[in-house]
């Protein structure tokens, strides 16, 4: 039986609008196809874990007293979430977790927040906190090879900037500035948006990706998953994006 192992770090502090409920959803997805799928919890005053063990860490979205909260802690482990990442384990963040894989988050108070440095885009959130995105997001993305319009939920003051590699064109919502173009951070090996909702919820397509790529990992070729029945998922998010498309 074939095994993805995850690691969810700082879950009792970066967790959002549901965003605990992603890794429900790619354990739900491996199930069904008979994959086993271990979560491990890593945060402050945990053992340092062998990061490179892991097939995917993830962590999620936090306002901006547990990013501060956390900081110290993520530098820490930097190295090894940095040799994990470059030696293939796949990184999925959400918000305040894609913030601190760039350069810095500065808050609305001037704060600055040191980021992982992993990527080169940076978040600065303006001085006036009535400036936030907050809303319901439809971006269009083609990276599973196919064009895949995904729904979620954004709530930040960061603006992110020095964005090479988008994970999508912004349909309806901000993304990762105020009206921008485009949402989120992409790599072969990296997932990272400002969706809450949770977001893998109503877009399967994305936690098969995840899987898929973890899969393709481990066996070196490409692995056919097995299809599920995703019509609840597919119905949920074609009402909202009708909802949210109509002119
Ligand atoms: N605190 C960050 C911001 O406001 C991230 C918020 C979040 O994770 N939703 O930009």
């Amino acid at each position: 039986m074939s095994e993805i192992r995850i690691l969810h770090m700082y879950a009792d502090m970066l967790d959002l609008y549901g965003d605990g409920g992603n890794m429900e959803i790619i354990r739900y997805r491996c199930e069904k196809r008979g994959i086993n799928c271990v979560v491990d919890k890593y945060s402050i005053d945990s053992a340092m874990p062998d990061f490179g063990s892991y097939d995917v860490i993830y962590i999620g979205g936090g306002a901006d007293l547990e990013q501060q909260h956390i900081s110290a802690d993520l530098i820490k482990c930097r190295e090894g979430i940095k040799a994990a990442y470059e030696g293939g384990t796949f990184l999925f963040l959400i918000c305040g977790g894609y913030q601190l894989m760039g350069k810095y988050y500065r808050d609305a108070d001037g704060n600055e927040i040191a980021g992982l440095g992993l990527f080169d885009y940076f978040t600065v959130a303006p001085s006036s906190r009535k400036k936030r995105c907050i809303g319901n997001v439809v971006i269009r993305t083609t990276f599973t090879g196919a064009t895949v319009d995904v729904v979620g939920f954004e709530n930040h003051g960061g603006q992110t900037q020095d964005v090479k590699t988008p994970l999508g064109e912004v349909l309806c919502g901000n993304g990762n500035c105020s009206k921008s173009r485009y949402e989120g951070y992409f790599e072969k090996n990296v997932i990272a948006t400002y969706m809450h909702g949770p977001c893998l919820a109503k877009n399967p397509e994305l936690s098969d990706y995840i899987i898929g790529y973890c899969l393709d990992r481990h066996s070196g070729s490409h692995v056919e998953l097995a299809k599920l029945d995703d019509t609840l998922e597919l119905d949920c998010r074609r009402v909202m994006t009708e909802r949210l498309l109509k002119k």
